[in-house]
């Protein structure tokens, strides 16, 4: 309360000094003051439970991580045309977590730089102009970025779909009335392929995060990548993996997303988690492809690769080791599931729980079956005012987000599901 005029000022302050696109979350903004794993504190002396940011995938200001960037900070920060060790000892570490042939990396700064480099490598490389996008994907933010991603192009005043595009259906098996045994995967294969038998061999790259984020947290139908993946390899072109959310563990069983679908890419975009925070994105290829690119002009990124985002970026995949934490995003992602799993059987509104380890997402519906946005807001907004954090998302906005900081355990589970509980009752009954 005390600070509440200060909000307003800093509100005003806001709306004076950036750009209106940019949007603040909740109906009641929060003042950030600081941060510790999977909490957070605000300017009136709460304790928010952040059950929301996949980016802190390490915990928020882990130590480690911290340390490591404080560390190399004040003795050298320099780019990639100087050689260090930073950058070899990463990046054999980063390359160990991936098949033998995706052997090469390339260090940006953001999820959006690597798609942008990832689209240009696969036009060089194929020699083809046209890409293929799943409906409702989400890439980034650069002009590439947003012409790859049916989220943002089919709205507000973006150019709508380019003519290099090719959109394929999102493989979602909730409300497709299929089962996920395979035959969804199928049915949205098909699909799939006859868009990519009518682009007549033109297609450079096929792009598809494992389970779409922005998409409303949508596992792609089993069997799906494993139909469309040798479709795009017989026509010339090739798969990207788009693990910016999903990566590093989250999902508990697997460490990438394309493991769930067994199929191996040829391009993996990296970002988010990658760097704790540090902004850190990767494309990471095969020999043959990065081979190609060779052939000119440079490739240069003035931050990307240096060596504080480096060492930082280690410091991220030994924590993961060390604390065991994709062990634990399985552990306590499937015990949050179990108890999701049990309030849906009291609100006929949870309509769909989805996702894996802890990228969850929970589709909210009306009694007649038609997306409940209005719910999903009043939940949203209502769990902040009790100091937990979640997004919402989806083609109508009405899917619940639960991706949070790794360090997130089953008590913190019951304390989110408590709340809901108590939410849905107040809202529903
Ligand atoms: N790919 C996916 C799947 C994403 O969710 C995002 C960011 N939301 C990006 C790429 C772009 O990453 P960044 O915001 O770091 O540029």
């Amino acid at each position: 309360k005390v600070n509440k005029p200060k909000l307003r000022e800093q509100l005003k302050k806001r709306s004076t000094n950036l750009g209106k696109a940019l949007s603040l979350s909740y109906i009641n903004p929060i003042q950030m003051q600081r941060s510790a794993f999977q909490y957070m504190y605000d300017g009136q002396g709460n304790t928010i439970l952040d059950a929301y940011n996949n980016i802190m995938l390490a915990g928020h200001c882990h130590p480690k991580v911290v340390r490591a960037g404080r560390k190399v900070m004040t003795r050298l920060n320099t780019n990639t045309r100087y050689v260090y060790p930073e950058i070899l000892a990463y990046s054999e570490t980063l390359l160990s977590k991936f098949p033998q042939s995706l052997d090469k990396v390339f260090f940006v700064n953001s999820g959006s730089a690597a798609t942008d480099l990832a689209i240009r490598m696969a036009l060089a490389y194929s020699k083809k102009k046209k890409i293929m996008v799943l409906e409702h994907g989400y890439h980034g933010n650069t002009r590439i970025g947003i012409d790859i991603s049916h989220y943002k192009y089919s709205q507000g005043n973006n150019l709508g779909k380019q003519d290099y595009i090719v959109e394929a259906p999102m493989p979602k098996v909730f409300g497709s009335g299929l089962k996920d045994d395979g035959s969804a995967g199928k049915h949205f294969a098909q699909e799939t392929m006859a868009r990519i038998d009518g682009a007549k061999g033109k297609i450079a790259a096929f792009i598809a995060e494992p389970i779409m984020g922005c998409g409303g947290q949508v596992p792609l139908a089993k069997g799906y990548l494993k139909e469309v993946y040798p479709k795009i390899h017989e026509q010339g072109g090739i798969c990207i993996s788009d693990e910016v959310q999903v990566g590093f563990g989250r999902l508990g069983d697997f460490f990438w997303g394309y493991e769930m679908h067994e199929v191996v890419p040829d391009m993996v975009i990296l970002g988010k988690p990658m760097g704790n925070g540090h902004p850190i994105g990767a494309v990471v290829t095969t020999s043959e492809i990065s081979e190609s690119f060779a052939q000119g002009p440079e490739f240069f990124s003035s931050f990307g690769g240096n060596p504080v985002s480096c060492a930082i970026g280690h410091a991220v995949l030994e924590v993961i080791e060390e604390e065991k934490l994709q062990e634990h995003a399985k552990k306590v992602g499937d015990y949050l599931q179990s108890l999701l799993v049990e309030l849906q059987q009291e609100f006929l509104e949870i309509a769909n729980i989805r996702g894996i380890g802890l990228f969850i997402g929970v589709e909210l519906l009306d009694k007649k079956g038609n997306p409940n946005t209005m719910l999903a807001h009043r939940v949203k907004n209502e769990l902040r005012e009790n100091c937990i954090l979640i997004g919402t998302d989806g083609p109508y906005d009405n899917v619940l987000k639960i991706k949070p900081p790794l360090s997130f355990s089953e008590k913190d589970a019951d304390r989110l599901v408590h709340q809901l509980h108590k939410i849905c009752n107040d809202l529903l009954n």
